[in-house]
């Protein structure tokens, strides 16, 4: 995380010492590094350069609206896996020709909604969502730009919560299937099948997953040119991994040369779909300690984030790295669960870490937490969302506020009082 440095026992964000903007914010905060975004998009751009390539990011890593607009603004596309995400991309200034939407469960008022704003292209994960899309295309004399997101029963070799191209999750269309419904699609007057998708799971560090994807892939394409039918883009999804602890994961470059030879066989278009990749090292989140608690032998660190601001550690077994944000030089005391406020056992943040002594009041930032962390956030226990702010430089900005008691109620109403 080059963006966020110890200065002088201090930690950084970019110029600006993290303690200053709890000070100024207050706590739980989510902090974003406008130039970690930047480096990240870069990287990632130069090496798909030679590609006809559109990055699409994907919102539900993190849907905030300069967020977005700020990867708008480096030529950035999305995906988007709902109503609400699209009409986010679409405020953020994201044109529509650069707009992907995946997911399993598109209902037919946001099929509808894509179809009005001409997107680039539907993800469809089912036959029965094809046939769905084509009648309402159909309706509206629209037609619908279509891929099919394979499922190529291919190991993700990630936690189980998260593969997603194997066999027995719920995401795309069996192998099996796929040559059949492609031809069911050319049949449909309103569907135009022009691409190919998967998406394997998320993080992967290995390249392999994604080597085998594309064997299945482009034998498939082939086949299916060789039957009449056009395909021109080939969407790789995401998933790309990023280090939270110690992983080694691929880089981009790394990725691009893997793809090459497969890209320019088939001479196709390609899409690719990183949400982590983007944002997930471009933030921390900032909590304060508010009790320092010892039960049966064990300490505590009790703070005022929990897993309604970030649910990723008992969700997933994520590890976040966590750090005070001044070292004291104090040194590590024994292992530690540092835990949230929330009613729930499994309302921790890291358990048995090994640390520096930290006191009631202390600042902690838990690293790496730009992707799945606020878009996953919750009200559980009444608890407002925390706000989220963006440094650049050495200026920092609220790019959602930090929300109230009166939002928590707000659409709520007693009998009698409307
Ligand atoms: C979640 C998701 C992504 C993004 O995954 P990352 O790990 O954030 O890169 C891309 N495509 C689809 C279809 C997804 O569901």
């Amino acid at each position: 995380m080059n963006n966020f440095h110890w200065e002088s026992n201090r930690l950084f964000c970019e110029n600006v010492p993290l303690s200053d903007l709890a000070g100024e914010y207050g706590t739980p905060s989510f902090i974003y590094s406008t130039a970690a975004i930047c480096n990240r998009i870069e990287l990632l751009q130069g090496a798909l350069e030679s590609f006809d390539c559109t990055i699409c990011f994907s919102v539900k890593s993190n849907s905030n609206l300069s967020i977005l607009q700020c990867a708008a603004s480096r030529g950035i596309g999305a995906d988007i896996v709902s109503g609400g995400e699209l009409f986010r991309a679409l405020k953020a200034g994201i044109p529509p020709g650069s707009i992907v939407f995946s997911g399993v469960g598109k209902t037919v008022r946001e099929l509808e909604y894509a179809l009005a704003s001409s997107i680039r292209m539907f993800n469809v994960e089912s036959e029965s969502e094809l046939h769905l899309l084509s009648s309402i295309a159909e309706r509206m004399g629209k037609i619908a730009p279509v891929a099919l997101r394979i499922n190529p029963d291919v190991d993700a070799r990630t936690h189980q919560f998260t593969t997603t191209g194997k066999k027995g999750n719920k995401f795309g269309i069996p192998f099996t299937d796929v040559e059949r419904i492609y031809t069911y699609a050319t049949e449909l007057p309103n569907i135009q099948p022009l691409g190919i998708d998967v998406h394997l799971g998320s993080p992967i560090t290995s390249l392999e997953p994604y080597r085998e994807a594309l064997d299945v892939l482009s034998g498939l394409i082939i086949n299916l040119r060789a039957n009449g039918i056009a395909i021109e883009t080939l969407d790789l999804g995401g998933g790309f991994g990023i280090t939270y602890s110690d992983e080694k994961p691929f880089t981009p470059v790394q990725f691009a040369d893997l793809i090459r030879p497969y890209i320019d066989k088939l001479d196709c278009r390609l899409i690719v779909e990183p949400g982590r990749y983007i944002m997930g090292n471009s933030a921390v989140l900032l909590t304060r300690i508010t009790y320092v608690k010892k039960s049966y032998g064990k300490t505590f660190y009790i703070c005022d984030a929990g897993m309604n601001d970030c649910i990723r550690p008992p969700l997933y077994d994520a590890y976040h790295a966590i750090t005070p944000v001044e070292k004291t030089g104090t040194a590590p005391a024994e292992p530690v669960d540092i835990v949230g406020p929330i009613c729930e056992s499994s309302d921790f943040l890291a358990k048995g870490r090994e640390m520096p002594v930290a006191h009631a009041g202390d600042i902690l930032a838990v690293m790496s937490c730009g992707a799945y962390c606020f878009t996953m956030a919750s009200n559980y226990n009444s608890r407002p969302r925390a706000c989220e702010i963006l440094v650049n430089g050495d200026s920092s900005r609220v790019i959602r506020e930090r929300e109230t008691w009166e939002d928590l109620v707000r659409g709520e109403s007693l009998p009698g009082t409307g």
